[in-house]
C-alpha cells in the first residue's frame, strides 16, 4: 500500500495512512495461474472518483488499469437481488433447491439444483441461485450498469456513463432531484431503483422545476406529476 501511495498519491491530499484506511482490498478475481489478476478494492467515494478519472494506478513498473467493479447485490437470505440479508424481511430461501426455511448448509435435497429467482421469472431454473451464468443475475447486472449519480442512484455504472456523455454532449440537464421517490418499484421482483431520468435543455429545465414522483401508479414505473 505504501508503494501505491508513493507512486500515485504523493501529490494528492491523501496521506499514506489515510489510503490504508480508504482503500481496502476485498477480493481477488481471475485465474490463479494467469499472469495478471484482478484485485477488488473497497474505497471512499472521493478515491473512487479520482481512480475512475485517471483509469490507471502504478505499482512498481506496472501500470494497472482501473475500472469500476459492478456486482449486483444478492441477499444471502432470500436470494433476491437489490438488498442485503441484514435488511431482508422475506423468508429464508435455499440457494441450492429453492425451497424455503433452510439454507444451503442445511439442505438435504438430492435432486437437481434449482434457482428461486429464475423459477419466479419462469426461466430455465435448474441451477443454483449463485450460478455465475444465472439469467436473473444478468438482469440484475444490467439494471446496475444503467445507473448514474447524475440522477441520484449512489453509483454510476457503465451504461450510466454513456448516458452521462450524451447529456454532456447535448448540454442537457438532468431534472431529477435528491429526495425524489424511487421511480421504479417492483415488489414482485423486489427491485427498487432510479431507472428513469428526466432530461431537458437548460432553458426548458426552468419550466420543469416543480415536479414530483407520486406513489400511485398502474405499473411498476411511478407517475411523474407537474
Ligand atoms: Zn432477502
Ligand atoms: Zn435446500
Ligand atoms: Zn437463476
Amino acid at each position: 500500500m505504501e508503494t501505491i501511495h508513493r507512486q500515485n498519491f504523493v501529490d494528492s491530499c491523501v496521506s499514506s495512512d489515510g489510503l490504508k484506511k480508504d482503500m481496502v482490498p476485498r477480493l481477488r478475481k481471475g485465474d490463479r495461474s494467469a499472469k495478471s489478476v484482478y484485485i477488488v478494492f473497497e474505497c471512499s467515494a472521493q478515491l473512487r472518483k479520482s481512480a475512475i478519472e485517471t483509469l490507471k494506478l502504478y505499482i512498481d513498473f506496472v501500470c494497472c488499469r482501473v475500472k469500476e467493479y459492478i456486482e449486483p447485490m444478492r441477499c444471502y437470505r432470500c436470494q433476491r437481488y437489490g438488498h442485503l440479508a441484514s435488511r431482508c424481511k422475506l423468508k429464508e430461501v435455499c440457494s441450492v433447491c429453492a425451497e424455503v426455511e433452510h439454507n444451503h448448509n442445511e439442505c438435504k435435497w438430492q435432486g437437481q439444483e434449482q434457482c428461486t429467482n429464475c423459477k419466479r421469472d419462469n426461466n430455465e431454473h435448474y441451477h443454483r441461485a449463485d450460478f455465475w451464468d444465472c439469467p436473473a443475475y444478468t438482469k440484475a447486472y444490467e439494471m446496475e450498469i444503467t445507473r448514474s449519480t447524475l440522477w441520484y442512484p449512489p453509483v454510476t455504472g457503465e451504461r450510466g456513463t454513456l448516458v452521462e456523455q450524451y447529456v454532456m454532449a447535448w448540454v442537457l440537464r438532468a431534472c431529477n432531484q435528491a429526495g425524489h421517490l424511487l421511480m421504479y418499484v417492483s415488489p414482485a421482483r423486489d427491485a427498487e431503483t432510479y431507472i428513469d431520468v428526466t432530461l431537458a435543455t437548460s432553458k426548458a429545465s426552468w419550466h420543469v422545476l416543480n415536479w414530483e414522483v407520486v406513489e400511485e401508479s398502474s405499473s411498476d414505473h411511478r407517475l411523474i406529476l407537474y
